[in-house]
């Protein structure tokens, strides 16, 4: 899978993406992360990006020519990769502009997306940016929260991140995605490792046991108390799914 990120500060994407499973998975070419910068296209004479927003107000706009002349390099390039591969012409590219201003990425996201050949990133910085070059090129709009952060970098990453490890051989163990937090919709149990005891605090009993289905039966039990206390909506809506109501 190839995530293709267009941003100012293409550094901050190399250093993060370059390190531990991210890393391992780009190294072993699995996946391939390319940072884009958006500066490289601008056709004024002085690098510029942004300028003043109408209508007034603080702060600057990223302007649409450089970032649509981005993308368009972009898909000019998956087009002659998927012709040197003899792989066929590429359908719309998912591009998803990091916003405060759109649904909140989930697990799901990151299943969706984990599906596609090609993703490409718009990491937006100062106030934003024009919107009808987002009007041209965006397909998906994703928040990583109700919060305003200084760039699109950040949730950028956090979503390669989410996606990249649904990536089959990302993760060392294949499996390992499979039993986490939100695969069926509840929080996962609480895990321990060696020693037994710690600070004097024991190792619950059953996961001594070696006995399989007692232990699938505890963290099952232990997902839902879990969820419950942690993540009300999330229990609510898994015991709908599960026809058994709350009340
Ligand atoms: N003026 C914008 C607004 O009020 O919606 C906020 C701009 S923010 C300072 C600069 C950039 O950071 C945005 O264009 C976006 O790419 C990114 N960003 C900030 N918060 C984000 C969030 N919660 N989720 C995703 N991207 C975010």
């Amino acid at each position: 899978m190839n995530f293709h990120i267009m941003t100012l500060f293409p550094e901050l994407i190399d250093n993060a993406a370059s390190t531990s499973i991210l890393g391992r998975a780009i190294q072993s070419g699995i996946i391939s992360v390319n940072a884009v910068d958006i500066r490289t296209y601008t056709e004024n004479k002085h690098g510029r990006v942004d300028d003043y927003t109408y209508g007034g107000g603080a702060g600057m706009l990223m302007q649409a020519q450089p970032i649509y002349d981005c993308h368009q390099a972009i898909l000019a390039d998956i087009d002659a990769r998927k012709a040197k591969d003899g792989s066929p012409k590429r359908d719309r590219i998912r591009t998803v502009y990091m916003t405060p201003q759109a649904p909140v990425f989930s697990q799901d996201k990151a299943e969706e997306l984990a599906n596609e050949e090609d993703v490409i990133f718009l990491c937006g910085h100062y106030e934003g940016v024009d919107e009808r070059v987002l009007e041209e090129i965006v397909t998906d709009y994703i928040s990583i929260g109700d919060y305003v952060l200084t760039g699109g970098e950040l949730p950028a990453l956090v979503c390669v991140d989410a996606i990249a490890r649904l990536v089959p051989g990302v993760l060392g163990n294949e499996v390992s995605h499979e039993t986490e937090s939100f695969d069926d919709g509840l929080l996962e149990y609480p895990q321990y490792s060696r020693p037994e005891v710690w600070r004097g605090k024991e190792v619950p009993k059953i996961l001594l046991s070696g006995h399989h289905a007692n232990v699938e039966k505890w963290r099952h039990e232990q997902s839902l108390i879990r969820t419950k206390e942690r993540r009300p909506d999330l229990y609510e809506a898994y015991m709908m799914r599960n026809g058994q109501g709350t009340n």
